[in-house]
């Protein structure tokens, strides 16, 4: 990995790539959904419904559910983005996801997802026409990024879609914020890889392994930013954080999840030892106003 120094308290040391997981074939596998979990106030045993009796309860959310998340692909005119499409499709890493979120929430009104060239590396949420545009851009990028650090491109594209998982989480993260108008404290930026990544975490079997393919995404291009200088020129006012900045706050959710399991994230430096304490209370404080935020608008726990 070419890294043998580290700045202390700035960078993370050698030790990395954190992308652990084989090529996964099958996708996502839901295990247990966020809304399942039990909330503070004395939280259900298993099987039992997440209502617990105090506010809205499930079930009975406020809003009509009158819409849904639906996906479309579009045609990409670049012709290395176009053999993107087909990959995509069949690697299906949103679609159950999608399937997911529409069981799980009533909506206000449709959401588009749509996977599209957009002439640049990114990802969107519209709140005029309520879409959320995937650029295959970003695929891209991701794999020349993993690739370039050494991953074989199999591997390099399959930790490239759990990088644009999460992408896609945080764009859902806009969608619901915007659609119940939800108080957000806080940058809604980070309001929104809190959500991604808390979802990963605890929706997904082997969800913290796919945030890790976006934590080292962001370690790759916050190292990029660092060594051409670019973190200087970026404006403070950017409403993203630096990319080493998203990487240390993810890779703090993911060992504040489960510190005995993620404690190599301290050993290696991605945490900072007398930050790790904090961690932990963070992602328990997070996971459980995410879940309050939310409560009103579940519709029902979706099976497993
Ligand atoms: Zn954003």
């Amino acid at each position: 990995m070419g890294m043998s120094s580290r700045s202390p308290g700035r960078l993370p040391p050698a030790g990395r790539p954190w992308r652990g997981s084989p090529a996964r074939l099958g996708g996502l596998v839901l295990t247990t959904a966020l809304l399942a979990l039990p909330t503070a106030c004395g939280g259900p045993g298993p099987g039992a419904t997440a209502s617990t009796g105090s506010d809205a309860s499930v079930g009975s959310a406020p809003i009509a559910d009158a819409g849904d998340f639906g996906l479309t692909y579009q045609p990409a005119e670049n012709r290395n983005l176009a053999g993107l499409i087909d990959p995509i499709r069949e690697a299906a890493v949103i679609e159950p996801e999608i399937d997911w979120l529409n069981q799980a929430f009533a909506l206000p009104r449709d959401v588009a997802v749509v996977w599209l060239e957009c002439g640049e590396d990114n990802a969107f949420y519209d709140t005029e026409t309520t879409t959320i545009e995937l650029c295959y851009e970003m695929v891209d990028d991701f794999v020349d990024r993993f690739e370039a650090d050494g991953d074989d491109p199999e591997d390099a594209f399959w930790y490239a879609m759990d990088a644009a998982a999460f992408f896609f989480h945080h764009e859902v993260g806009h969608a619901l914020v915007d659609l119940y108008a939800l108080p957000i404290t806080g940058r809604e930026e980070d309001a929104s890889d809190e959500l991604a990544a808390i979802t990963l975490i605890e929706g997904w079997e082997d969800g913290a392994l796919t945030l890790m393919a976006a934590m080292d995404s962001f370690y790759l291009s916050g190292m990029e930013e660092e060594a051409s200088g670019d973190a200087e020129d970026l404006p403070f006012w950017d409403e993203h954080a630096f990319d080493l900045q998203r990487f240390y706050r993810i890779a703090c959710l993911i060992y504040g999840s489960d510190a005995e399991e993620e404690a190599w994230l301290v050993e290696d430096g991605s945490v900072p030892e007398e930050q790790a304490e904090a961690c932990v209370d963070e992602y328990a404080q997070k996971r459980e106003s995410w879940s309050r935020l939310l409560e009103p608008y579940y519709l029902e726990t979706p099976a497993p």
